[in-house]
């Protein structure tokens, strides 16, 4: 059993036995990791502070590599988010990216641009006309960092290039991304978007600040939450318990 120090995300946080905690952390080091923080909820605990909801703390783990929960030694805290306590929308943009994290990574897999990619986003959701491009962005840096990227320029399935027809594409929610015209026929779960869709989602996945110029509107962004919402309910087989409350 080594003892490990790592950056750690608190995801969830469960109330066990009379002083204890039972935290989900998304760490850096380690990825996802599920540890008994004992005696967290005394008043005079060490762990006090370093265990809130949503905030960054320095964590040092006793790693256990059977399923047994690792033990929480130590918890000081990092970096805590200002916005998520004055702002209900950024509140729910970070509960999003917690359950995006809780449900999309497994145990013990560690992916330390994702950690980062998460932290800078919840350190930036202050900014309304900037939150709903940044939480389309880390849902793609999700699916790409998790190998689950759809495809958005090659066929899912052949790999030949794909042209819209007549401003339409099809899209496969099944199949992983964009479906050229031979392929569609016969898969499940198809989506159509219009060119304008599916160029705003390359935009949003591509590095750089391209982004930033997006256009913001309802009218771009809507179709694009819907998409990316439908994908992240095929691959959990639910919708998210957040989407609902994630404006555009
Ligand atoms: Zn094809």
């Amino acid at each position: 059993m080594a003892a490990v120090r790592t950056l750690g995300l608190v995801l969830r946080s469960v109330e066990v036995f009379e002083t204890s905690l039972v935290v989900t952390l998304f760490t850096r080091e380690l990825g996802k990791v599920a540890a008994l923080a004992k005696g967290a909820r005394r008043l005079k605990s060490p762990l006090q502070g370093g265990l809130d909801l949503l905030g960054v703390s320095d964590i040092v783990l006793l790693h256990k590599a059977s399923e047994a929960l690792d033990l929480i030694t130590e918890a000081a805290p990092r970096e805590r988010f200002a916005s998520l306590r004055r702002d209900l929308a950024a509140l729910y943009a970070g509960y999003y990216i917690s359950e995006l994290l809780s449900d999309l990574t497994d145990l013990n897999d560690p992916h330390p641009r994702l950690f980062d990619a998460a932290v800078v986003t919840l350190r930036h959701l202050d900014d309304p006309t900037l939150r709903a491009r940044r939480v389309l962005r880390f849902e793609l840096a999700c699916l790409r960092e998790l190998g689950l990227m759809p495809a958005l320029d090659d066929c899912a399935h052949c790999g030949l290039e794909v042209v819209a027809r007549g401003d339409k594409v099809a899209f496969g929610l099944a199949t992983g991304g964009v479906l050229c015209p031979e392929c569609r026929p016969g898969q499940p779960h198809v989506a159509t978007l219009s060119g304008r869709t599916l160029e705003a989602i390359r935009v949003l996945a591509s590095p750089g600040n391209t982004w930033r110029d997006l256009d913001p509107s309802a009218a771009t962004l809507a179709p694009v939450r819907t998409t990316l919402g439908n994908v992240i309910s095929h691959l959990l087989g639910r919708r998210p318990r957040l989407l609902p409350y994630l404006g555009v």
